[in-house]
């Protein structure tokens, strides 16, 4: 067999990691080893449907096949370095990748669900003024299979068994900035998550959220919005130069929603910037006629990276979602999980970097996973 040179998975010299792939792709990579097609599709079914961790564990292959796929190739995810759990059950996890960087991603029960909140890159370029992984600067695009090593890695984790799982890009990175990594992830991922059970949350990408109104299968989609405004909005969110306000809502209008799908619009709060009942107003306003609901995020303080910047108090946060309630609006707001585990976008990974010590329980620590 002709090596795999031309993978753009595969680093030089190495052997193509098969976590990330979706079967299809499986299928092209092991053509020249598998004597039959469904031997290939045996193989996406342990790694896809089985989280397999390791070509020992396919035991309806035979041993000569085990050993010359792992002669070949990797099953291999990222590495946990560092997991907290918050007394809300929430729990996050640092992730270590092979090149040394690192990510974070994290899990949150609730009843029978569990939500994950998946990275799509190392840091983030978009540079959000409240962010912390927008203040940490930009990285690289994760590839399919850091992507999809997060849900692996994840799912081994759980002490108890769940009933659903929910997947929400809303960890470190743009998602639609990493397009094509992100679509083969999206497909690897469909075959164990509906897509509507997974939600890809971007900046307002403009290009990316028209990629993503192209796919044949769509996620749902969510924007954060966080001003009323042009001018605030791009204060808080300096991609709004790029991307105005006026275009973005332009572009949502023309989204195209399945039956019963809504966009969701992110609005975090932070005192004495967006906070006012007006605001409220505004933003019903403009987003009236989009099949629609708003989250609010009251925002995760760090007053190491963002000093000047508050949670407003409840009773404000409480007015503010009830006037985008009273302007007919369905709205939700997110008293954070986990906040004592550093769970906002970043922040696990920011302390990471400055060597301080855990906060809390930490479990798992430094143990290698999926190897
Ligand atoms: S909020 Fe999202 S898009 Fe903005 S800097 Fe943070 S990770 Fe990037």
């Amino acid at each position: 067999m002709a090596p795999l040179r031309n993978d753009p998975r595969a680093e030089p010299g190495d052997r193509p990691n098969l976590v990330g792939q979706p079967p299809r792709a499986i299928a092209a990579l092991l053509e020249p080893v598998v004597d039959r097609p469904f031997r290939a599709r045996q193989v996406a079914r342990w790694i896809i449907d089985r989280n397999a961790t390791g070509f020992a564990e396919m035991t309806n292959l035979s041993k000569p096949l085990r050993a010359e796929l792992d002669r070949r190739f990797r099953i291999a995810d990222p590495e946990i370095l560092e997991a907290s759990t918050s007394d809300d059950g929430s729990v996050k996890w640092l992730f270590g990748l092979d090149d040394g960087l690192t990510i974070e991603g994290v899990a949150m029960p609730e009843g029978g669900k569990l939500t994950m909140c998946l990275s799509s890159q190392t840091g983030c370029a978009v540079g959000c003024t409240f962010c912390v992984t927008g203040a940490l600067g930009g990285g690289r695009n994760l590839r399919p299979d850091e992507i999809v090593g997060q849900y692996r890695v994840m799912l081994r984790q759980l002490e108890a068994p769940v009933d659903r799982v929910n997947i929400v890009f809303m960890g470190m990175g743009e998602p639609l900035l990493n397009t094509g990594h992100l679509g083969l992830a999206l497909e690897t991922l469909y075959e164990r998550v509906s897509p509507k059970r997974i939600t890809v949350s971007t900046s307002g990408i403009l290009p990316g959220i028209r990629w993503l109104a192209g796919l044949e299968r769509r996620p749902k989609l969510a924007v954060s919005l966080n001003a009323p405004d042009q001018e605030r909005r791009q204060h808080l969110m300096p991609i709004a130069r790029r991307y105005p306000l006026v275009d973005l809502m332009a572009e949502l209008r023309r989204f195209p929603l399945e039956h019963g799908r809504r966009i969701t619009f992110e609005y975090v709060l932070i005192r004495g910037l967006n906070d006012r009942v007006t605001d409220a107003e505004a933003v019903a306003r403009m987003i009236r006629g989009i099949p629609s609901k708003v989250n609010v995020i009251p925002l995760n303080e760090d007053p190491e990276h963002f000093p000047d910047l508050r949670r407003p108090d409840d009773a404000t946060i409480n007015q503010l979602a009830i006037a985008l309630r009273d302007a007919g609006l369905t709205v939700t707001v997110r008293w954070s999980k986990g906040l004592d585990v550093d769970a906002a976008c970043g922040q696990l990974k920011g302390r990471h970097q400055r060597g301080s010590p855990p906060r809390l329980e930490v479990r798992g620590a430094s143990q290698r996973d999926g190897r």
